[in-house]
């Protein structure tokens, strides 16, 4: 039986005059990645995008990529009636839906009628469907308010599709259609979820890793580029920028106070995404920092290490508690891997004392030790780019 994905668009049809160019933006997108799962022909009428599964394709496969596309707001696989007809659509309902009839105990019928030109009523529709399907499935018995199994069938301008219902898409916006940011992407649970929290938002992602070599490991290295492999799943292909930086920690842990050491260290990653995210066209940087999850995400550390960056600062697990991320990282499929026990760079030089309520003219004094600049230069000049997946 031929089948068919009806994505129907979340968010972006509220926009007005730009509507087209957040629509060609989503069918864009879900081109580019369904190419890897089949080929489907895909269009679009009326904020509904319809794919085509080929036959002998795994539906499932292609159902999958489509869950994790941002930009629709619900996802039904249905089948295509041969002819647009109530027999064919009953027929079609009678084989397609017989698997869920034989779990249901009651059903009903909803029809949609996107072809106004059709002699019947959506309601007399659901009638004549009903009733039939009724005789054929004695078992489950008719229930129009609180059905097991709702058919629904949907009588559009060239054909008729009956599914069982919708399933939520990835909602949010088609990624790239709100520009494109910069992702400090740790080893951690935050900054995954951070990231694909601003991708829903539409942003392309650039990842950027601060990379200690030897006081982390290759294999440290390689679980960070696995969530950003994990990441491109929501988000399509996906660059991340491997900055050296184990020359600035040394001279900061050699020439300032340890209590700043962490603070100071913050200071330089933003500086340096900043010049990185610059470079690649990004408009903001993204962390994974959550208010006062640790002594450099109190308030005032954070507004001592968002004064040397001049991009906006985006902070989406800001306000969220450490469940309510783990939550989202499981969604994603990010956990298993950051929870892995490989070292950090931040772990390795973390102070046992670390100031939660530092003042500025310290932290300047601080820096006046060391080379600022150069240091900045020399580590964007060694950033090695990965391409993923
Ligand atoms: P995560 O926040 O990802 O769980 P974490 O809790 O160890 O890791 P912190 O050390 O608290 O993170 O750092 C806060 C944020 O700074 C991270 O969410 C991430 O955005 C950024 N960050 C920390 N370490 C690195 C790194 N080595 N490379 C890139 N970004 C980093
Ligand atoms: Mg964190």
């Amino acid at each position: 039986m031929k089948e068919v994905l009806l994505l129907k668009c979340g968010e972006i049809v509220l926009k007005g005059l730009n509507r087209k160019t957040f629509e060609d933006r989503l069918l864009k997108n879900l081109s580019r990645r369904m190419k890897h799962v089949a080929d489907c022909g895909i269009s679009m009428r009326q904020s509904v995008v319809y794919v085509e599964v080929p036959e002998e394709t795994d539906a499932d496969a292609v159902m999958d990529c489509a869950r994790h596309v941002f930009g629709f707001a619900t996802i039904s696989r249905a089948a295509v009636c041969p002819e647009k007809t109530l027999e064919s659509v009953i027929e079609t309902a009678q084989s397609y839906l017989a698997p869920r009839f034989a779990q249901a105990g009651t059903f009903k019928v909803e029809t949609k009628r996107g072809d106004k030109k059709l002699p019947m009523t959506s309601t007399e529709i659901s009638q004549r469907v009903g009733g039939e399907l009724a005789d054929r499935f004695p078992a489950v018995k008719p229930d129009m308010h609180c059905p097991d199994l709702t058919v629904h069938v949907e009588m559009r301008e060239k054909y008729a599709f009956v599914h069982a219902g919708p399933e939520p898409g990835a909602g949010g916006m088609p990624i790239g259609s709100n520009g494109r940011a910069a992702l400090l992407l740790s080893g951690g649970i935050d900054s995954p979820v951070a990231g694909w929290m601003m991708a829903k938002r539409g942003l392309e992602l650039v990842g950027i890793h601060f990379f200690s070599y030897p006081y982390t490991s290759e294999r440290a290295k390689e679980k960070v580029l696995e969530l950003g492999r994990k990441l491109t799943v929501w988000c399509g292909r996906m660059s991340v920028m491997v900055v050296p930086f184990t020359r600035i920690q040394e001279e900061i842990r050699e020439k300032c106070h340890e209590e700043l050491f962490t603070l100071i260290m913050r200071r330089f990653m933003m500086r340096i995404a900043e010049r990185v995210a610059v470079e690649y066209g990004c408009g903001a940087l993204i962390t994974g920092e959550s208010l006062g999850q640790v002594a450099s995400q109190t308030m005032p550390a954070m507004a001592v290490t968002g004064a040397v960056c001049g991009l906006p600062v985006f902070r989406p697990c800001i306000g969220m508690d450490k469940e309510e991320i783990v939550t989202i990282a499981r969604k994603i499929d990010t956990f298993e891997t950051s929870i892995l026990p490989y070292e950090d760079c931040c772990t390795v030089f973390t102070p046992k004392h670390p100031n939660t309520k530092p003042k500025m003219p310290k932290i300047l004094e601080a820096e006046s030790r060391l080379e600022v600049d150069a240091l900045v230069e020399e580590a964007v000049a060694g950033v090695e780019i990965i391409h993923l997946p």
